[in-house]
């Protein structure tokens, strides 16, 4: 079977989809990444091979924080960033899509699309207080699963009134607001309410979120956010069926052009990889270079402004 494939390496997940030539998912991972993002796609792989069997991938994308890593030990044809891979994967699921609100892990972003183009866009990759850490970091303080956190905010009757400004604040007002004797319901859709006005406020300033809009990242699982925006804004919010892997699926629709792959082959499941970094002293840039090692050979470089350690995966 022919297939490509499409990789997300985030800081906190690491998506992994295959896809046929029409653009359906055949196959997907979605696993921590735990700070290792090779572990992380080299398990992917063998779960993948053992899913799957042989498959011909005719072709290979990439994105995420993580891209480039990917990149060099997969071998990609395409490279592309998170706003591009998002964008076209939800104008494939969605062709008149209007708005996309991804929430992610570690970041959130803000894409508006006019006419299957993307216009203007928006990122939020320093406050943590509107992404899906801070909501994981608040579900196993108040002793609830992740995945319960939206059903909890659902059954609020008087959502609580919590600070979103930034996880000190929103953390010291929730315990003020326990303190205080609201139920727990009550807590939790205040931080549903929360992490949206913290997300308008940073990301949506003189940006106009038209219908029809699509909710994806892994952070659209939560009912309860969903809720919260549709009640901010008065606009129903689409949660595609592949919300947590629409980077990955938008990498694997960017590889379809590809005439001779780059794929280096399934053999990355058994190789023992490790990343090192050293500082180049020769200038005074002083770049910081990051290596990846198959045993005791150096296999890929990047971080040399110069190229002076050059791209050795080529
Ligand atoms: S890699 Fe090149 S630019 Fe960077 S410090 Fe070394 S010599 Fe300078």
């Amino acid at each position: 079977m022919e297939a490509y494939l499409g990789i997300d390496v985030g800081s906190v997940t690491t998506k992994v989809v295959l896809i046929d030539r029409h653009g359906t998912a055949l196959w997907s991972s979605y696993k921590k990444t735990m700070g290792q993002p090779i572990k992380a796609l080299q398990s992917a792989f063998s779960a993948l091979r053992r899913g799957m069997g042989d498959i011909e991938i005719r072709g290979v994308g990439t994105t995420g924080s993580g891209r480039k890593l990917a990149d060099y030990i997969v071998g990609a044809d395409e490279v592309k960033n998170e706003i591009t891979a998002h964008a076209v994967s939800a104008i494939h699921h969605i062709p008149n899509v209007r708005t996309i609100v991804e929430i992610g892990g570690q970041d959130s972003k803000l894409i508006l699309i006019r006419n299957g183009v993307v216009v203007d866009f928006s990122m939020n990759t320093v406050c943590a207080a509107g992404t899906g850490s801070f909501l994981e970091h608040q579900a196993a303080r108040l002793g609830i699963a992740i995945e319960e956190l939206g059903n909890y905010a659902l059954a609020a009757s008087s959502p609580a009134r919590i600070a979103g400004r930034c996880t000190v604040f929103a953390e010291s007002d929730m315990i003020h607001k326990q303190q205080m004797g609201h139920n727990l319901e009550d807590i939790v859709a205040g931080l549903c309410d929360a992490l949206v006005r913290n997300y308008l406020n940073n990301l949506s300033r003189g940006k106009e979120i038209s219908d029809p809009v699509i909710f994806q990242g892994g952070v659209a699982a939560n009912p309860g956010i969903k809720a919260s925006f549709e009640r901010e804004l008065g606009k129903e919010f689409i949660v595609p069926h592949y919300y947590p892997i629409m980077g990955a699926i938008g990498a694997a629709l960017l590889s379809r052009n590809t005439t001779q792959t780059r794929f280096r082959g399934w053999s990355l499941s058994e190789k023992q990889l490790s990343t090192s970094s050293f500082y180049c002293s020769d200038c005074p840039n002083a770049c910081g270079v990051m290596q990846i090692n198959d045993c005791d050979e150096v296999i890929a470089r990047w971080g040399d402004t110069c190229g002076k350690w050059g791209r050795m995966s080529e």
